[in-house]
């Protein structure tokens, strides 16, 4: 569907994991025809996780891409627009706030909602960054089927590590996880599952400080770890390496424009998605820096739809006076 390159909209949803997803459900049913932006990953995290056994009402494990063409396919059936649009620019200042997508087109609205997710963090080595895609990735549902039969590097110490490292243990010879610590901080579900799979082995306390690459094109070979304690280094051989340290709040539209914490999260009010810019509100893994999971994203994108419709709905007699 072509939009007005002006056209003014009273909700737009930007982003479309479990909690864009969920608020479009919510606005759709409150009658606020909400258009909602995907990106150009539409799905979120979820698309490149594999078995979900703890979202509710499913009996058996589900596949994330499955769970979330399911909400995109509930979104739309109550009426929720959905566009696989990039935004590139938000201007929180403008009333109606002004948005800007990477075709070239722009739009305006009256509310948003902000539900742009997390990134994967990296280790910040110049050596991860040379061999993305040589044998680099922090993505094993993506590239682990490169690794059949070989022998593979996880780095990291919570959920997404242990994840990882089960789903490589399937497909790879030997599983190597690197952790700076000397105990998880996964689910202890999964950590005991990690441990019976004879093929996985845990290096504790260590970080790596360097990945090891050989060959034309050059691959990974290796990597050179550091034992946080003693500073003694070591290396091993690996013919891939999968980082899973944990995610990054997605606020680059935002940055200078909301109220930020400390640690990068969009801020909101406590029990709410309100954010510091009224009219913008905030859901999912771009503003929880604590639970972080589909369910809770699903549950705060409820509570900003409901929101957004309740300020909406209290704007309208200010919005036709002025017009
Ligand atoms: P996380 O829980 O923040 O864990 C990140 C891990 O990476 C930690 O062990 C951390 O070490 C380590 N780390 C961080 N920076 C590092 C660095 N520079 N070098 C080496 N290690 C580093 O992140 P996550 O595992 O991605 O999980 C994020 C959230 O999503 C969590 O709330 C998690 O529960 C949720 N999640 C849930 C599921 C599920 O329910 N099945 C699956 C995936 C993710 P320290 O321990 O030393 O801090």
């Amino acid at each position: 569907m072509l939009l007005h390159p002006s056209h003014r909209e009273r909700l737009v949803i930007v982003g479309a994991g479990p909690a864009g997803y969920t608020a479009a459900i919510y606005a759709a049913r409150a009658m606020l025809r909400p258009l909602l932006l995907a990106g150009f990953q539409p799905g979120g995290q979820l698309m490149i996780t594999s078995d979900v056994e703890n979202y509710p009402g499913f009996a058996s494990a589900i596949q994330g891409p499955w769970l979330m063409e399911q909400m995109r396919a509930q979104a739309e059936h109550v009426g929720a627009r959905i566009e696989d649009e990039h935004v590139v620019t938000l201007d929180l200042a403008a009333r109606p706030f002004r948005i800007g997508c990477d075709s070239g087109r722009s739009l305006t609205a009256d509310a948003i909602i902000l539900a742009t997710g997390a990134k994967a963090k990296w280790l910040g080595l110049p050596s991860e960054e040379a061999l993305k895609g040589f044998g680099v990735s922090a993505c094993a549902t993506c590239d682990g089927f490169f690794f059949r039969g070989k022998k593979v590097i996880v780095v990291g110490g919570g959920n997404s590590a242990v994840e990882e490292a089960l789903y490589l243990s399937q497909i790879a010879a030997q599983v190597v996880v690197v952790h700076r610590r000397d105990a998880f901080r996964a689910e202890r579900i999964l950590v005991e599952r990690l441990a019976a799979r004879p093929n996985v082995t845990i290096r504790w306390n260590r970080e790596v400080d360097e990945i090891l690459a050989a060959g034309t094109p050059r691959g990974v070979v290796g990597a050179r770890l550091r034992d946080v304690a003693s500073d003694a280094v070591e290396e091993i051989a690996a013919d891939g390496v999968f980082v899973a340290i944990g995610h990054a709040p997605a606020t680059e539209l935002v940055r200078g424009q909301l109220a930020l914490k400390p640690n990068g999260y969009v801020e909101t009010t406590p029990g709410s998605t309100a954010t510091s810019v009224e009219g913008v509100f905030a859901a999912g893994d771009v503003a929880d820096d604590v639970f972080r999971q589909a369910v809770t994203a699903a549950g705060l994108g409820c509570m900003a739809a409901l929101e957004a419709d309740r300020w909406l709905v209290a704007q309208t007699p200010l919005r036709q006076a002025a017009e």
